[in-house]
């Protein structure tokens, strides 16, 4: 059986997923793995097709140290445990840079160009391309894929992508790329099937998880994104904050006396619906508190999600339909009904049995904007590019 291994590796866990290639190129998922606290307390989890579970074993800290002998472990387990030996590994990357449009097969070149778009993504990036690396090194002739989250933001227009700052600037990078790209893409490649009124037209999606961002597609393709340079634009996020005026960076530098690294951990670690709410970044804990924080941090998550709602609007003229995904867009009824009251200017009325039950379509018929629930599923998007590649390869 031809196997495909995707890998999504950050900077103290490393995600893997098993796909077989069925029929006709169908992919089917056959493991779903993670080994998470590299450099603390190294574990590997490991669920089966059905989701039965079939690894949880603790190691020690010596044993995994980084991401690499992560990798390492994994790929023993899957090679002499489970006797998986993929045709070629799929790794999501977060940044392509201005460049690429679309995966890439990987060789050294590919690796070098990747390493200097480490700066515009310090916090993913170098985690991202570490496997990638050793795999390079252990088994050159494996191919491999670079999928990015940037990727399918490429085709917006040049007043999308430009922040108004000297060109220069422009020219060295610093442009709003956004982000999510591959479950965006996933959306707009399943939304023919499960919702074929709306697959053509205009549509927003809001992909609302730990990290939180919407994005315009137009025809299928990304015409504006909440998110920018960084993956701190836009949306509150779980410990981000989202659209922020940079006088307040320079307020945390000049004023208080912050370090680029110190701001830099509280813009990422600190902020969004931990730092509101002074309780959780988790949605459903906020959700589930009765503390007045909680409730506020909710309250404004939606606000801002509504507000930007308005702005996407606009970059496309209109909107015909809007689409929930992600942890709290898929399973959060509540959210999606504070999101739906703020937007009801926009025509957008929600059948409450519907949402309540997440069914697929959960506005009311006569509503003007249809809405959905479509999951996501990154992974999946991850593995049909590297097979896609792989087969135009040979
Ligand atoms: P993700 O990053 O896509 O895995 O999403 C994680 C976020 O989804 C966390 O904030 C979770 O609290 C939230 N989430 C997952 N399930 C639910 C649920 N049933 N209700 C509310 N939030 C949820």
């Amino acid at each position: 059986m031809d196997t495909i291994l995707v890998v999504n590796a950050g900077s103290s866990s490393v995600k893997f997923e098993i796909f077989s290639v069925e029929g006709e190129g169908r992919l089917s998922r056959q493991i779903r793995g993670q080994m998470d606290g590299i450099g603390s307390r190294p574990r590997l989890r490991a669920s089966g097709a059905k989701c039965e579970p079939v690894a949880d074993r603790a190691y020690l800290l010596e044993a995994v140290p980084d991401v690499p002998a992560a990798m390492d472990l994994a790929g023993e387990w899957l090679r002499d445990e489970l006797r998986i030996r993929p045709i070629a590994v799929g790794h999501r990357v977060v940044h392509g840079g201005p460049d690429y449009d679309q995966p890439m097969l990987i060789d050294r070149s590919v690796v070098a160009r990747l390493e200097r778009f480490s700066n515009l993504a310090p916090l993913h990036q170098p985690h991202n391309l570490s496997p990638i690396r050793s795999i390079l090194a252990s088994d050159p002739t494996l191919p491999q894929v670079a999928c990015f989250d940037t990727a399918f933001h490429r085709t917006h227009g040049a007043l999308a992508d430009h922040y108004a700052i000297p060109h220069q600037l422009h020219a060295e990078g610093v442009r709003r790329y956004g982000f999510h790209g591959l479950s965006y893409e996933y959306i707009a490649s399943t939304l023919p099937s499960v919702a074929p009124d709306i697959a053509k037209r205009r549509v927003i999606v809001a992909h609302l998880g730990s990290g939180a961002s919407m994005c315009a597609i137009d025809q299928g393709r990304s015409v504006e994104s909440t998110m920018g340079f960084t993956a701190l634009d836009g949306l509150p996020m779980g410990t981000r904050p989202g659209q922020l005026d940079p006088g307040v960076v320079l307020y945390l530098i000049a004023e208080k006396g912050m370090s680029a690294a110190e701001a830099q951990s509280l813009l990422y670690h600190e902020c969004g619906l931990k730092g509101l709410s002074g309780i959780s970044n988790d949605m459903r804990e906020l959700q589930d508190s009765t503390d007045p924080r909680a409730a506020f941090a909710v309250d404004y998550f939606a606000y801002r999600i509504a507000l930007n709602t308005g702005m996407l609007v606009a970059a496309m003229q209109g909107v015909d339909g809007f689409v929930f995904t992600a942890g709290i867009g898929e399973n959060s009824a509540k959210i999606r009904a504070a999101i739906a009251s703020r937007l009801a200017w926009l025509g957008v009325s929600l059948d409450e049995a519907a949402n309540a039950e997440n069914r697929s379509l959960i506005s009311q018929p006569d509503g003007r904007v249809p809405v959905y629930v479509v999951p996501t599923d990154e992974e999946l998007m991850i593995a049909r590019h590297t097979l896609s590649l792989l087969v135009r390869a040979t």
